[in-house]
């Protein structure tokens, strides 16, 4: 599995790369949730996402030799992988579906690694990426379900409670568990009795409804602000569903109003710009649906946005997705 020992050792690995972003009060959501409310911000890592971190610790224990690398993406992962095979000078071939923002694909360009359409699913997408690494012997590295990955994931606990050991409970967006679980392995073995919430939207709540199940079920995919909690956790998942079912304390719904309004009060509040994805902790707490009774903690996932959409919430406006409307709202408290 993974260990806390796993953890100390992707801490050195990726040091210096992709570590240590700021912990930072938010006097808004302290005051409104009546105890202080910390920010993890890691939408400040060099690309815009967490997933810098466990991408970076896969690619670097890779054996010398290697051709190259291939992964499906929601994006940001993606970004990550082809960041750390550009550091290594390796091939990079990431897989998306058509649901992922176009300003995360000019991204993973930009770093010279090829992007691939496939479908309109992670899953389809996932499909692609392991034809590709069977056909062209690259090795797949997924975003979530990889021990390397979920190590490097886990600095971020490691770094929140060295900052503030006193952390009572502390709120993980939550897609494929990557991030979730190695936060868990790290915060339970430091704190035993931290209580851990795994937070996503309804639209797609792949991880809860398996946990709820008992095993990894398949979920219809729809277009979220949080895109990047988008996608399925595979069928055959080994590590991160296993983690997350026995690690976390409770899993936690929002719709897409709530997260429009929680990044309208990131923004005006905090002055921060994060995805909708980043922002799904203070929307459970907000909504009233989490009520954390002591110093809480969430992490700020990301910053790679389409830019229009952001504008139209930050400003009020209506935003479509597919087949829903998001009735605007201009920013009040
Ligand atoms: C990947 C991602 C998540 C969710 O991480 P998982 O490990 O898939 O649960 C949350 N926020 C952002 C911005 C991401 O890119």
């Amino acid at each position: 599995m993974v260990t806390l020992a796993d953890i100390l050792g992707a801490a050195g690995a990726i040091s210096g790369v992709a570590d240590r972003t700021p912990l930072i009060p938010s006097p808004f959501m302290s005051a409104a949730i009546g105890h202080e409310f910390l920010l993890k911000l890691e939408n400040m890592q060099p690309i815009g996402a967490f997933k810098l971190r466990g991408a970076l610790n896969a690619v670097r224990a890779l054996p010398e030799g290697v051709a190259g690398v291939t992964c499906c993406s929601t994006g940001n992962h993606g970004r990550g992988v082809a960041y750390a095979a550009r550091e290594r000078g390796i091939r990079a071939v990431i897989c998306m579906s058509e649901l992922v923002p176009q300003a995360k694909v000019d991204g993973i360009r930009a770093l010279g690694a090829e992007a691939r359409i496939a479908g309109r699913s992670q899953d389809d997408a996932l499909a692609e990426s392991r034809r590709l690494a069977a056909a062209e012997g690259l090795v797949e590295i997924s975003p979530f379900d990889d021990a390397a990955v979920i190590a490097g994931q886990g600095t971020i606990g490691l770094e929140m409670l060295a900052a503030r050991p006193d952390l009572d409970h502390i709120l993980i967006p939550l897609s494929g568990g990557g991030l979730a679980a190695g936060i868990a392995v790290a915060a339970r073995a430091i704190r035993p009795g931290i209580r851990l919430t795994g937070i996503t939207m309804n639209r797609g709540a792949a991880m809860h409804l398996s946990i709820a199940a008992g095993h990894p079920v398949e979920v219809a995919e729809m277009a979220s602000l949080a895109d990047s909690l988008g996608g399925g956790i595979g069928h055959d998942n080994r590590l991160s569903f296993p983690l997350c079912r026995d690690l976390l304390d409770d899993t936690v719904l929002v719709s897409e109003e709530e997260i429009y309004h929680a990044m309208q009060v990131l923004y005006h509040e905090d002055r921060i710009i994060a995805e909708g994805a980043s922002v799904v902790g203070l929307a459970a707490c907000l909504s009233g649906k989490l009520a954390p009774a002591g110093p809480t903690a969430t992490v700020v996932t990301g910053r790679n946005l389409d830019m229009q959409v952001f504008t139209r919430i930050v400003t009020g406006q209506d935003v479509r997705l597919d087949d829903h409307v998001i009735k605007g709202c201009p920013y009040a408290t």
